[in-house]
């Protein structure tokens, strides 16, 4: 461990600040974590519990542009924008469809599969160590297609899973009615990725972690950072809503809510959130065998503790504005026309709904590195629709560069300044990677 920095404040108990705070520890660093809310309160709350080393396929990429209409157009369609908000996100919309060139996606989805192919072991491994194994799985990930032209659509990010290894199996109709009888029978064929796992309760996970983490001699402050005071390029504390913590260090885990965090060091990404709903069923007739992701629809079907829970959809209306419930009653719809067996939808108590916040840049990767303004601040937000699986070795890297050691994976392309320009500061660890 790096002699300079022994105590980590670290902002945001999401599933990103629990893993890093618990492989901080395994470095020896002493952790403080801040947070004005319960662990696992924010988007890690009610995600569709995925562990998908194979999702690295961009969520712009060529040609997503002639489909936009038709989404935006489509009541049940997956994308949804409110008027109101459509001046503050234009930019970033327009920033979101030039990462679609096919020049780029293919590096995306190259430093995608680096940052989260180990995914599944490296969860397994933190959920042991706290006790929560028993909420993992490794059971792999379906995604199923009714036409063939449906499947055509997506043929390019299959291709571009199969040069970065991902190995899959393709199911026709009679295979899959073998693997998964509950499903339509109108789908006509599925993919399935066997590495890929997933969590039965995304919340308790991260209740288990920031359990383990308080266990080993981590404190818990209950307030808000909002900000921090430096000395040149010195950390000398943390601003919270309760005072001021000294520490050596800080991560700033703050998920949708970090822009400002890091406009304060200097840094200016444009972070916006996709938001997305969820409902669970919680005594459904019928469930998938397996996590199961609909093309047509573009939602995940997840057999969780709780329940079925279905979860997807973006929709982009900022931070404040109040959640509109129609696009959780979708996901029912749609569900329906993949597990024909379910009953109707029925009354409030055979179901929860949710909304959440997706931290969301534009190219769909991740900010991890170091502040602009100071070493002793690394970023660790911007996982978008990914914050489940990217958390482990997001944690790796971040417990790596403030040791001081090489890290695992090149962490160029989640370089903080790749908006503004300005250089990724290496502050002479993180390049060249191991
Ligand atoms: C419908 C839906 C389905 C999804 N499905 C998947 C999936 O299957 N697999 C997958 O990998 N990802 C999925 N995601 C994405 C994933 O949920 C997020 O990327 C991930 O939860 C982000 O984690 P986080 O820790 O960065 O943020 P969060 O979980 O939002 O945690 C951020 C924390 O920071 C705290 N905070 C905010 N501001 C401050 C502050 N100033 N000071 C201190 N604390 C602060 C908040 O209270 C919160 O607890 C899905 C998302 C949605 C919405």
């Amino acid at each position: 461990m790096n002699k300079d920095r022994k105590t980590v404040g670290v902002a945001g108990a999401g599933i990103v600040g629990v893993c890093t705070a618990l492989m901080l520890q395994r470095e020896g660093f002493k952790v403080t974590i801040i947070d004005p809310n319960p662990p696992g309160d924010g988007a890690s709350f009610g995600n569709a519990g995925c562990f998908n080393a194979s999702s690295i396929v961009p969520m712009s990429m060529p040609g997503m542009m002639s489909s936009l209409p038709k989404w935006l157009l489509d009541p049940m369609g997956p994308l949804s924008i409110r008027l109101s908000y459509l001046p503050r996100i234009a930019p970033w919309l327009v920033q979101f469809l030039l990462a679609g060139r096919p020049e780029k996606v293919k590096g995306q989805a190259r430093a995608l599969r680096s940052l989260l192919k180990s995914t599944v072991p490296l969860i397994s491994s933190l959920a042991d160590e706290a006790g929560a194994g028993h909420l993992i799985r490794h059971e792999g990930h379906l995604t199923v297609y009714r036409t063939e032209p449906e499947f055509e659509k997506d043929r390019g990010g299959w291709e571009l899973r199969r040069l970065n290894g991902v190995k899959t199996q393709v199911l026709d109709a009679a295979a899959l009615r073998d693997f998964d009888p509950n499903l339509s029978p109108r789908i006509t064929k599925a993919i399935l990725v066997e590495e890929n796992g997933h969590t039965v309760n995304p919340r308790e996970l991260v209740v288990h972690l920031f359990r383990k983490i308080i266990a080993n001699g981590g404190d818990y402050v209950p307030a808000r950072v909002t900000g921090f005071e430096t000395d040149g390029n010195s950390l000398k504390s943390i601003e919270t809503t309760n005072g001021s913590i000294v520490v050596d260090a800080a991560v700033v885990a703050t998920g949708a809510h970090s822009r400002s965090l890091a406009a304060s060091l200097g840094d200016h990404v444009p972070l916006d959130t996709e938001r997305g709903y969820h409902i669970v069923i919680k005594h459904p007739e019928v469930t998938p065998r397996i996590p199961t992701t609909d093309a047509t629809g573009k939602f995940i079907a997840t057999p969780m503790e709780m329940g079925l829970r279905v979860a997807g959809t973006v929709e982009f209306a900022g931070l404040a504005a109040a959640p509109n419930w129609k696009r959780a009653h979708i996901l029912y719809t749609q569900i329906q026309s993949l597990l024909p067996g379910l009953g109707p939808l029925g009354s409030e108590d055979r179901y929860t709904k949710w909304m959440g916040f997706r931290p969301s840049v534009p190219d769909s990767l991740p900010v991890i590195g170091f502040a602009h303004r100071t070493p002793d601040v690394v970023y660790a937000f911007g996982h978008g629709h990914l914050g489940m699986t990217g958390a482990p070795m997001t944690a790796t890297i971040v417990s790596e560069l403030l040791s001081g050691k090489k890290t695992s994976i090149d962490i160029t392309p989640f370089a903080p300044g790749r908006f503004s320009g300005s250089e990724a500061h290496s502050y002479g660890v993180t390049a060249p990677f191991a």
